[in-house]
């Protein structure tokens, strides 16, 4: 009984949804050297569509010095109007000139900004070359830019574990959700940047962040780089997390954080939560599709 009982523990309720939001557009080619025609970021989101994905933060309004790759981030979301019904487009914002260029963008199919803060004090100040205090001190000004067109998400960088400051605690976590929830953000991503979290590290605290914030809806945004992605995963889930991010053939890493390799391989994910029991919607077999459709493209081999 008991093992039958642990077992049970290991697995989702049956018929639990999680949704896969799909970042290797944004996360995973901004880490490629070879930078990608906006054609190609185009056929790439709407063969993750065909596959069954309905949630892609698909580019990122930052400094095109900083970040080349993504330059392109207006030309991408106006290709994108023949996208179906139900699938969210998100773009990732490091501040109020982010904002306005989101406002910029012709097509409606851009429907969410994700404002990025780090918990860690280090990290944020390679990633967006300010403190936390001022990034957080900014989040009014974002929300308010956004009001009426786009709905704002807030992702906490380094929540598991950051290389140049090391552990960091459930306070400096809170201390960027409490910013977020003030200025009207209401769905959170807690992101393991480095990927150096532990499944009983995410247990506790997404099962803290939960209890703390009763409303709020709960992503996951986790890297590969120890190997602990799907194991993290797992854990977040059974903890209750409603979203979690990866990235087509686990594209992906960090350009301001030295040896942070991939995002967890959403084909890998898709198979372990449908292996649990838990749907995603998803179709594996399409989305092989789009990992060959880049492996020919990036002349590599991906993951998953
Ligand atoms: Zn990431």
């Amino acid at each position: 009984m008991i093992t039958s009982n642990m077992q049970q523990n290991q697995l989702a309720t049956p018929g639990t949804r999680v949704m896969i939001r799909e970042v290797g557009p944004r996360d995973g080619l901004q880490n490629e050297k070879l930078i990608l025609p906006a054609q190609i970021k185009i056929e790439l989101i709407k063969r993750l569509v065909i596959a069954g994905i309905t949630a892609i933060e698909a580019t990122s309004f930052v400094s095109p010095r900083a970040v080349p790759q993504l330059s392109d981030a207006e030309a991408v979301l106006e290709g994108m109007h023949e996208l179906a019904s139900g699938v969210i487009l998100s773009a990732l914002v490091g501040n109020a000139a982010g904002v306005q260029r989101a406002l910029g963008v012709r097509q409606p199919a851009l429907q969410e900004i994700v404002v990025v803060v780090s918990a860690s004090e280090a990290h944020n100040q390679a990633n967006l070359k300010r403190s936390v205090a001022e990034s957080l001190s900014g989040l009014d000004e974002i929300c308010r830019l956004a009001a009426g067109r786009f709905k704002v998400r807030g992702a906490v960088a380094t929540a598991f574990g950051c290389p140049s400051q090391g552990w960091i605690s459930s306070g400096d976590v809170f201390r960027v959700i409490d910013s977020m929830m003030e200025a009207g953000i209401e769905e959170i991503t807690l992101a393991d940047t480095a990927g150096m979290g532990k499944p009983e590290q995410v247990k506790q605290l997404v099962g803290e962040v939960r209890e703390r914030y009763p409303g709020v809806t709960l992503a996951l945004h986790l890297h590969d780089t120890r190997g602990r992605g799907l194991e993290n995963a797992r854990a977040g889930v059974i903890a209750g997390v409603a979203v979690v991010e990866s990235s087509v053939g686990g594209l992906g890493g960090c350009p301001f954080l030295p040896g942070a390799v991939g995002n967890v391989s959403t084909g890998k994910l898709v198979g372990m939560l449908h292996e649990m029991g838990v749907e995603t919607g998803i179709d594996l077999q399409r989305l092989s599709q789009c990992v060959w459709f880049l492996e020919e493209i990036l002349v590599r081999r991906l993951d998953g």
